[in-house]
């Protein structure tokens, strides 16, 4: 079985092969197309399904092929292409390490914020350039509040575990992050929960456009 990588490049044909992957996850192969294809997607998808693959995969491709002009940070505040919001800080950051099998050797910089951490570290890597930034929902909030992060420029926003950011109380600020800042008018959003109950389904159908249901 080809390995869906193929249509998405070479950078990640090539890290998706150093991270010995050989045979793509249900997930994987019906979510990557969908993606990659421009479709917003709600999908259900369990830890240990290799969701975390099939979104950032297209995503990344899509910022190698299509850089545009990537901002340089200005005064400090980081644009990021692409944006993953996820409940917890482990989840955060295994999703930022598969990230950087993803960027290796290429120009992207992936970043992570949670809370719970220090600011100021967070903030310094975040002023050497960030593509695509990982973040539990209160630290970004935080930020954005801040003026240190700007969405103008994210083209892709990811809701990863969406019922555990629901379970854990987040809704208020994704909300707030998606209602009041801006993004592109041609934003592509992804939402991956294990479960949908009826606050879930509000959230796709407020926040993502013509969606596909995918249920693997
Ligand atoms: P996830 O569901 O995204 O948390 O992924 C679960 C684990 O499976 C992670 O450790 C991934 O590195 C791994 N993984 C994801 N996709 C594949 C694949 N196609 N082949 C082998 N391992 C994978």
């Amino acid at each position: 079985d080809d390995f869906v990588s193929a249509e998405l490049g070479p950078i990640i044909t090539e890290n998706v092969k150093l991270a010995h992957y050989t045979v793509p996850t249900p997930v994987q192969k019906y979510a990557v197309p969908i993606i990659h294809a421009g479709r917003d997607i709600m999908s259900c998808a369990q830890t240990g399904s290799g969701k975390t693959a099939a979104f950032l995969m297209p995503m990344l491709s899509n910022i190698f092929h299509n850089p545009g002009k990537i901002p340089r940070h200005q005064s400090r505040k980081a644009y990021p292409l692409a944006l993953v919001l996820s409940p917890t800080r482990e989840l955060t950051n295994q999703i930022y390490q598969e990230a950087l099998k993803f960027a290796y050797r290429s120009k992207v910089r992936p970043c992570v914020i949670y809370g719970g951490a220090d600011v100021g570290e967070q903030l310094r890597d975040l002023s050497r350039g960030c593509h695509l930034l990982v973040a539990t929902p209160g630290r970004l909030a935080d930020f954005l509040e801040r003026g240190k992060v700007g969405l103008e420029f994210c083209r892709f926003l990811c809701l990863d575990e969406a019922d555990r950011m629901l379970d854990m109380g987040f809704e208020p600020q994704i909300r707030r992050i998606i209602e009041k800042v801006i993004f592109p008018s041609d934003r592509q959003t992804l939402m991956f929960s294990a479960t949908f109950p009826k606050q879930i389904q509000a959230l796709a159908s407020d926040f993502l456009d013509n969606y596909i249901f995918l249920a693997v």
